[in-house]
């Protein structure tokens, strides 16, 4: 996986054209990129590859990479997302530079731009409506027709343009069009929309304008602006490129021209990575907010557990490509794992507890049940992180599924007569258990077997299986979120166009008065853990003691490989 990671990383398309553009001194040898989230939303994992890609590719190259909210639709748009992008980027590893761009500050220059191309002859105003003006686009194969309003002389324009800025006509009953070509093969060219009257607040410009800039009118000329170099974006804009270089061609530039460039978008199995879609999961209640740990947003993942660090580094394996694919959420979580491993420290946590009461147990001095402290290594992984000492009773927790009255086959887990690890502590024997009234398991009873101290016999007798366990009298109460996908399907929405009918309505199941030992409560929030045995657990970054599961501890991604023969 690591030699993979490194090649791709390196030899990609992009970085293949930048490192040439350097050694032939175009853009003088500058880089400069941008990622320009629109702020009507958090960030996802999606937004996670154009971030690694931009900022990246920034720093790789020894350029910048700005971050500039692309705000020109003011009806979706807020102020409280901008922060949480920063946040998320930072979070990330990367620092935009400050200040942070906006779109909106070139409004001015966008608008003194949009009256260069009326006197040039290249752009009208229409008034046409909506609908008029998107049935005279044609389609595919079928020529536009050319709006009756098209060849209005630069002065009428000019007049009916300031007019639109100063107000005078309601909404949507005039626009300003670039005139380029109504039967251009590329719908783009097609007299692409520049302006719309809209009378909306606008977060950071408030009411000052009530006419606002396409994304492809404010897009191209607010990367000249700023001298971006490489303007790298996802391939729905493929299209849109020749627009863009339409702009900067016919406009009177400060500087060289930016260039565009298309990769491949970021889809994963089992979710879905579109703000609009998210926003519906919110809107339906589906999940509890943007940070919901089920969400493939980047708040989600954090809380979730993911390090930042293994969200960048399958962004760098999978690279850069031209085609669309959908990765495997598997292969994301062999990532995180595999971070996880060397960097969570362990524990112990019964999630679905029962009393395991050793009836050989002997009292202390106090008269009390003897207490033990048992000292356990914190990561094998890694030895600097030291033991901890866990307190050991003869009334313990242990998971109700780690017992059997009657055991399965290949059940070698506990059950009458059978002897098993308790990890790091003693090997006890069960023999028998203690029932409610309806017959119920209450409790299992055991011996334990004083000599195999820390965990084995000194006659080296083999135990088949290891258990995680819990003193009783020492037990912390915890609540344990285990999450499965929030999509059933792997593509969701493939069968019917609509991914919420491939919800899984059992993405989430709450265990409360579950029983962690003493060292969770003192676990640092937003820090995640291995509960051994059950995988890795992020605890909450606000609410002490809630757990989520990350990921568990099998890698399925190596199951998937096996199975397709890799
Ligand atoms: P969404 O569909 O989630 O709203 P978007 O493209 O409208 O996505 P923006 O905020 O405009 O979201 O995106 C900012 C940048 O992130 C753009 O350059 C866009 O191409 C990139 N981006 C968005 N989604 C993905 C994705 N799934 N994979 C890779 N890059 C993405
Ligand atoms: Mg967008």
């Amino acid at each position: 996986m690591t030699e993979a990671a490194g090649a791709s990383a390196n030899s990609d398309f992009i970085r293949a054209m930048v490192r040439r553009d350097i050694e032939q001194g175009t853009f003088g040898g500058r880089v400069q990129t941008r990622f320009p989230p629109e702020p009507n939303g958090y960030l996802h994992i999606g937004h996670a590859k154009a971030i690694v890609i931009d900022f990246g590719i920034a720093r790789e190259f020894g350029g910048v990479c700005q971050l500039r909210l692309d705000d020109t639709n003011p009806d979706t748009e807020e102020a409280e997302y901008v922060d949480s992008i920063i946040a998320d980027i930072e979070w990330l590893g990367f620092t935009p530079p400050e200040p942070t761009l906006h779109a909106s500050d070139y409004f001015e220059q966008l608008y003194d731009w949009a009256q260069f191309l009326i006197g040039k002859g290249l752009a009208y105003v229409d008034d046409s409506d909506a609908d008029t003006i998107s049935a005279q686009r044609g389609g595919y194969g079928q020529p536009g027709v050319e709006s009756p309003f098209r060849n209005r002389g630069p002065e009428e324009n000019l007049d009916l343009f300031r007019r639109m800025r100063a107000g005078e006509f309601p909404d949507g009953s005039r626009v300003l069009r670039a005139k380029i070509d109504m039967s251009h093969e590329n719908m783009q060219l097609r007299d692409p929309i520049m302006y719309r009257i809209r009378r909306a607040h606008h977060y950071r410009t408030g009411d000052e304008w009530c006419i606002y800039p396409t994304y492809d009118w404010a897009h191209g000329q607010s990367d000249a602006i700023e001298g971006v170099t490489h303007s790298l974006c996802t391939l729905e804009f493929q299209d849109n490129r020749a627009l863009y270089d339409w702009y900067l061609e016919h406009l009177p530039l400060p500087g060289d021209r930016p260039r565009q460039t298309e990769f491949a978008r970021l889809e994963i199995t089992h979710t879905v990575t579109s703000k609009r879609r998210l926003r519906k999961l919110l809107e339906d209640g589906v999940v509890d907010g943007w940070d919901d740990p089920r969400l493939p947003t980047l708040r989600g993942l954090r809380r979730r557990g993911y390090p930042a660090s293994a969200i960048t580094e399958f962004c760098d394996y999978i690279g850069v490509t031209k085609t669309n694919s959908r990765q495997s959420i598997e292969l994301l979580e062999s990532f995180v794992r595999r971070e996880l491993n060397r960097s969570a420290q362990r524990r112990m946590a019964v999630t679905r507890p029962v009393k395991l009461i050793l009836d050989d147990w002997p009292v202390g001095i106090d008269g009390e049940p003897k207490v033990e402290w048992f000292e356990l290594t914190n990561n094998p992984e890694n030895p600097d992180d030291g033991v901890r000492s866990v307190p050991f009773t003869g009334e313990l927790w242990i998971e109700a599924d780690d017992f059997a009255e009657v055991p399965p086959p290949k059940f070698f887990r506990l059950s009458p007569g059978r002897e098993v690890r308790l990890r790091g502590a003693y090997l006890v024997t069960a023999t028998g258990v203690e029932k409610d009234a309806a017959g119920n398991i209450v409790a299992i009873h055991a011996t334990h077997d004083p000599d195999s101290r820390g965990g084995n016999a000194p006659d080296g007798r083999k135990v088949k299986s290891t258990m995680h366990w819990v003193s009783a009298a020492h037990a912390v109460d915890a609540t344990v979120m285990l999450y499965d996908r929030l999509f059933s399907a792997e593509v969701p929405g493939e069968r019917t166009g609509e991914p919420l009918d491939d919800l899984n309505p059992d993405s989430r199941e709450v265990l409360t008065g579950c029983k962690v030992e003493p060292a969770l409560a003192e676990t640092p929030l937003g820090e995640v853990v291995q509960f051994e045995r059950l995988g890795y657990f992020a605890h909450d970054p606000r609410e002490p003691l809630l757990f989520h599961r990350t990921v568990g501890l099998r890698d399925e991604w190596a199951n998937i490989q096996k199975r397709q023969g890799k």
